[in-house]
Formats: structure tokens, C-alpha cells, sequence
């Protein structure tokens, strides 16, 4: 499980990425290889990683690369930041560790929506690895349908009184702040026409009455973790909303979502080379009939495939990773990379899980593990059906 795996050596010709993005890789890759594949089987039997994953990133400086030094960053670009989610992928623990360090794109909602004091208050304790924090959005009764939200925010004085039930809260355990969307409903808009939708920071070291569940079980969840978060009647100041009153609420989210699509694109084909690579390995090492499963025609056939459409998938999300680093790009540019990515991830494991036989199935080996991860990835984020919806606005 904790080999080190050269994934260099899959030969794909790249240019997005500079000299300092390289040296910056190195010390991300040395994270995983030192830090995270060495305990991950312990934290799967414990049953969820812990927060000292994010205080070493931050030791390591490692997190909020894109992040102006200003704010405790790295003063790098977007493209550092893609750097990370593309090493978390190239990991073998990285499937699990669902969202293991990668959460700082949060950070760039409050760079982008956050008002001057938020970005003073929160962005240094995310470089530091301080603050752990994940969007509650979704509920019950409402996950791809947004704006059915029940979670209210009600008006008291100068704060705002939050009460409703979040669904699938990654990290939720060790997370110390979350941004929460909540119904904006006060007296005087009983009407829900008139309500609208904002997202809180929620710091849960200065409030009561947010109560976490132990993990959700998963069909799979390695050491990453889901819960149920309870807000019953949260008093948060009204500064505590993402941009202040007059902030951007969904559409703030709109534009996390769109860069967390791009870096969720990245690390899905970092994960694709990585199972070629180590189907490759393992294939040339296995042997039927007196051959090695490697010189099978339909393995080489089935691996020739699989590392044509890795190649073009790269060609297609690099550009878009370039085009992100220069300005945001359209949110239908990014729901496309991760549609057409998140359908090839699912397809690539299924084919080399299929060419380690029965060991494809043991948790012993890490393309079990990648499998199972990648089926989530048509989930959430925008579910699959979500996506093709959104891209299909844009055809007329
Ligand atoms: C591992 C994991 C981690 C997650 N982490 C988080 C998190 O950190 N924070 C958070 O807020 N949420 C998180 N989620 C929740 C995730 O965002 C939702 O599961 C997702 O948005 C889908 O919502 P739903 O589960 O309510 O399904 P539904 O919205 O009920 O959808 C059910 C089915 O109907 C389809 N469908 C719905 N609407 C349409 C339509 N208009 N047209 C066609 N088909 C449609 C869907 O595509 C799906 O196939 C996570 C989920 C998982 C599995």
C-alpha cells in the first residue's frame, strides 16, 4: 500500500506548469510520501484521519499557495493550488482521504467574496492549517435542488439565529468552521419569494448549539469522513456573513464550486495515471498461463486505451487549468472538465481493477480503494445529471 510510485514515467509531455510550480510539487509530494501514506492504514482503522493532516501542511507551507502573502499565502497561483490536488491524486493514500488537505479552496471563497476583515480573520489560520473548514449545503431533502434549502437565518438585533440540518459534511468531525447556506428570513420578509440565500461562517469555537454526528457510514470512506451537523438556534453576528449583508451569497458559491470542479478535474487524472501505473506494474509482475497478464493482447489493448483517453483528457483540462490561472473561466468550461472527467475516472478503474483479478477486489490493494472513491466523484460537486443540465442551458 505505501510504495512510493513513479508516475513520471507515463510520458505525458506537459507545459502548463513552471520551474517554481515543480519545486513547489516536490515538498507536496515529499507531504504525502513522508506524512500521509506512512499512517493512513493506521487513521483508516481509527476510523477518520486527524487535524494535524492540515497543521503539518501548514507547517510544510503547503496550503494557500494562491494565496496573496498578504493574507498568509504563498503569494503563488492557482496553478500551485492544482498542484496539490493533482499530488493528493498521484498519492495511493489519497483515495482515503476524500478531501484530506485540499480543502483551502475554500480559502479562495473568501479571497473572492469575503469582506476585508474576513480575509484578515480566516485566510492566515488556513494557511497555517489552523482552521479545518467545509460548506454545509446540502440537507435532506435538498441536495442537487439548492435553493429548497430549509436552514434558516433569522434576524435578531445585529445577529442572525441559525436552525436546520446539513447532510454530508466532509470533515465534519474535525472541522472547525463552516460555511453554512441558511434562508435569510426575518420578520419583515415572511415571504420565502422574498427570502434569499446567504452563506455563514460559522466558527464553532464561539458558538453554541451546533452539534456534529459521529461519521456517516459510506459505502467506502478510508479515513476521510461525512457527518450530519444540527443548528439549533446558532447566534452568529451579522459580519459573519460571506461578503457581509450586502455579499453574494450562491452565487459566492457558484464561483468555490467552479474552482473546486477544475481541482477535483486535475486530481481525478492524477488518480487515472496512478491506477495505470500501478496496473502496469502489476501486470508485468502477474503471470497465467505462463505469460505475464502484461502480454495478454486485451490487457495491452485495454492499458493502450486507457492511457489514450488519460492523454486526451489532459489535453482538454490542462488548457482549462492554464486558461483558470490567467481569470476564472466559464462555470460550463469547468462543469464539462469534471462531467467528462469524473465518467473517464469510472471507466479507468473499472478496467484495471478488472486486469488485477480477484486482488483488484482485496483492500489490500489500493485500485479496491480507487474505485470505490471515483464512484462518489459522479455524486457530488454537481451530480453527473446536474452538470449535463447546466452545460445544456448553454446550447440555445
Ligand atoms: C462523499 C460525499 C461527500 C459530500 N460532501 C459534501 C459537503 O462537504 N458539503 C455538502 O454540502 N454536500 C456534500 N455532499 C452532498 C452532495 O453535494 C449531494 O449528494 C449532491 O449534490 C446530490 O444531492 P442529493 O444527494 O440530495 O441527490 P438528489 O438531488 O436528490 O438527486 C437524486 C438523483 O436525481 C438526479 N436529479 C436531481 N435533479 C435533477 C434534474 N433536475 N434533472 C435530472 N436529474 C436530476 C440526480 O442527479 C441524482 O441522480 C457530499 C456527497 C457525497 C456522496
Amino acid at each position: 500500500m505505501n510504495n512510493p510510485v513513479d508516475v513520471s514515467s507515463l510520458g505525458y509531455g506537459r507545459s502548463i506548469f513552471s520551474p517554481e510550480h515543480d519545486t513547489f510539487r516536490d515538498g507536496v509530494r515529499d507531504y504525502f510520501r513522508s506524512f500521509i501514506e506512512p499512517n493512513i492504514l493506521e487513521w483508516e482503522k481509527r476510523g477518520g484521519f486527524p487535524a494535524e493532516v492540515f497543521r503539518e501542511a501548514g507547517k510544510r507551507g503547503i496550503l494557500c499557495a494562491g494565496i496573496p502573502e498578504v493574507y498568509g499565502g504563498m503569494g503563488g497561483d492557482f496553478l500551485h493550488h492544482v498542484v496539490l490536488h493533482e499530488e493528493h491524486g498521484f498519492s495511493v493514500a489519497g483515495a482515503s482521504m476524500e478531501a484530506g488537505a485540499c480543502t483551502d479552496g475554500i480559502a479562495y471563497a473568501i479571497l473572492l467574496g469575503g469582506t476585508e476583515e474576513q480575509k484578515k480573520e480566516w485566510l492566515p489560520r488556513f494557511a497555517s492549517g489552523e482552521v479545518i473548514a467545509e460548506i454545509a449545503v446540502s440537507e435532506a431533502h435538498s441536495g442537487s435542488d439548492v435553493k429548497a434549502i430549509k436552514t434558516v437565518a433569522r434576524r435578531d438585533g445585529d445577529d442572525y439565529l441559525i436552525s436546520g440540518h446539513k447532510m454530508w459534511v466532509t470533515n465534519g468531525p474535525i472541522s472547525n468552521l463552516l460555511i453554512v447556506a441558511a434562508r435569510i428570513n426575518d420578520a419583515a420578509e415572511e415571504s420565502a419569494k422574498h427570502s434569499s440565500i446567504k452563506l455563514f461562517l460559522v466558527d464553532r469555537a464561539h458558538v453554541k448549539g451546533v452539534e456534529v454526528s459521529p461519521p456517516t457510514p459510506l459505502m467506502y470512506h478510508g479515513a476521510g469522513m461525512v457527518s450530519q451537523v444540527f443548528f439549533d438556534e446558532v447566534r452568529v453576528p451579522k459580519t459573519a456573513i460571506l461578503g457581509g449583508e450586502a455579499g453574494q451569497g450562491m452565487r459566492s458559491a457558484l464561483q468555490v464550486i467552479t474552482t473546486a470542479r477544475l481541482c477535483l478535474s486535475a486530481r481525478m487524472l492524477a488518480a487515472c495515471e496512478l491506477a495505470l501505473k500501478l496496473t502496469i506494474d502489476f501486470t508485468q509482475n502477474r503471470v497465467a498461463f505462463g505469460e505475464r497478464v502484461i502480454d495478454f493482447q486485451n490487457s495491452r489493448f485495454k492499458l493502450a486505451q486507457v492511457k489514450t483517453e488519460i492523454a486526451v483528457g489532459r489535453a482538454f483540462v490542462d488548457d482549462t487549468l492554464r486558461r483558470n490561472s490567467q481569470g476564472p473561466v466559464d462555470a460550463t468550461q469547468a462543469a464539462m472538465a469534471k462531467l467528462w472527467v469524473s465518467d473517464l475516472e469510472g471507466r479507468v478503474m473499472d478496467e484495471c481493477l478488472q486486469l488485477f483479478g480477484g486482488l483488484g477486489f482485496s483492500a489490500e490493494y489500493p485500485i479496491s480503494k480507487m474505485y470505490a472513491f471515483a464512484r462518489a466523484h459522479k455524486l457530488y460537486q454537481g451530480t453527473s445529471e446536474i452538470l449535463r443540465l447546466a452545460i445544456s442551458r448553454t446550447l440555445d
